[in-house]
């Protein structure tokens, strides 16, 4: 990045617990010059906090509402899965949800795995 471009905005899906009081931007803020999924973000300009609520279990319900219109919630929700991200509202999935997800998918793989076994045994 040269002097004169503007430094960009803080990066997204930052996979950290911010400190208290700190601004958190939103998790997928617009950054100047990306490009991708993020730019037609559902959630893009809205405060973060409505993303990470104190009590994801019951104050998700804004969050999900915006992430039910997004057009990009698969990529968002497949993102979070990904980085095992630990908070927030991500494609319309608050964590224990995320992690539902991902203990179906095992369940699912292993599955897969034991009937492909057993029928290379037929
Ligand atoms: S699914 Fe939700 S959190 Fe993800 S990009 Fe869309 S609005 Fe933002």
């Amino acid at each position: 990045m040269s002097i004169s471009e503007p430094a960009p905005t803080p990066v997204l899906h930052l996979n950290r617990t911010p400190a208290i009081g700190e601004v958190r931007q939103s998790p997928l803020s617009f950054v100047p010059g990306s490009k991708g999924w993020q730019q037609v973000a559902a959630c893009r300009g809205i405060d973060a906090a409505v993303f990470f609520p104190e009590d994801e279990n019951d104050d998700a319900d804004i969050a999900k509402k915006i992430c039910g219109h997004c057009p990009v919630a698969q990529p968002c929700l497949e993102y979070a899965i990904t980085v095992r991200e630990k908070d927030g509202v991500w494609g319309g999935a608050t964590q224990r949800e995320r992690r539902s997800i991902i203990r179906r998918r095992r369940r699912a793989a292993a599955r897969q795995r034991s009937e492909r076994e057993l029928g290379s045994r037929n």
